[in-house]
């Protein structure tokens, strides 16, 4: 809880990202009047390589971003997806310093927007906001290094699976995930038919549906048993680093 003009302000009453909600009230009260709200659509483009990275964005609610590479031969292959976990812009580095990646969002939803600028005098005066944002750093890294092993040596049904239940999980456990079969052939980086087989065979186990332009989880745990374990890996270390920030309590308003 916190006071701020005189106003008592619940954890609760932040933006729906559980980075914000895991800062102390002091830490809070650093950013909070630089805070502004926005709606991100699907598919808008929040950075580019070599943009100058500004603003950090932070998911709240549904929202999803995901970090795209893009290569030579014009194809985008997906690295990892951030919800309310976590942010993009500028988490790693500090100051202005020129994006690498092609940052995109992929669910549409909330989106709450803070200067780097800011975010960086409020690192220089708390020890603990630093922290915070220092162990989401690190949290992300393991995201990163976990896809990267992942793309190396787990099948496409595995990776289908995992990509879908963290998608789920970063968004309130909603069955309906709002991927079509050519954003999931982006995901795994294979070809629409690669990824539309997979589909086919877990429609046809019952296990999910689909509608258009979305997915319809029928049977999460059996998705949970085909999907590798790399969402799981990357989840328990969260739970070390950074207590509570990975979604896995009730839905709000639950
Ligand atoms: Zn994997």
């Amino acid at each position: 809880m916190l006071t701020r003009r005189g106003q008592t302000v619940e954890v609760t009453d932040r933006p729906y990202n559980n980075l914000l909600r895991r800062l102390n009230a002091s830490d809070y009260a650093l950013v909070a009047p630089y805070l502004s709200d926005g709606d991100g659509r699907a598919n808008d483009l929040l950075y580019s390589p070599g943009d100058d990275v500004d603003l950090v964005h932070f998911p709240c609610g549904p929202s999803l971003a995901s970090y795209l590479v893009p290569n030579e031969d014009g194809r985008d292959v997906e690295t990892i997806l951030v919800g309310r976990e976590g942010a993009v812009g500028g988490i790693v580095s500090q100051g202005y310093l020129p994006a690498y990646t092609r940052i995109i969002v992929k669910f549409g939803g909330p989106f709450v927007r803070l200067p780097i600028s800011k975010l960086d005098a409020a690192k220089g005066q708390s020890k603990t906001l630093r922290n915070v944002f220092a162990r989401y750093a690190d949290c992300m890294l393991a995201q990163i290094f976990q896809s990267t092993a992942c793309n190396a040596i787990h099948s496409i049904e595995q990776r289908t699976a995992k990509w879908i239940v963290s998608a789920m999980e970063r968004t309130d456990g909603d069955s309906s995930v709002p991927l079509t079969h050519e954003q999931l052939a982006t995901l795994l980086g294979v070809g629409r038919s690669y990824a539309s087989r997979v589909i086919q065979s877990f429609k046809a186990e019952g296990i999910l549906d689909t509608r258009r332009g979305a997915i319809l989880v029928r049977n999460p745990q059996a998705l949970q048993m085909r999907a590798c374990l790399c969402n799981e890996a990357v989840k328990n270390h969260f739970e070390e680093v950074l207590r509570g920030v990975y979604p896995t309590e009730e839905p709000e308003g639950a």
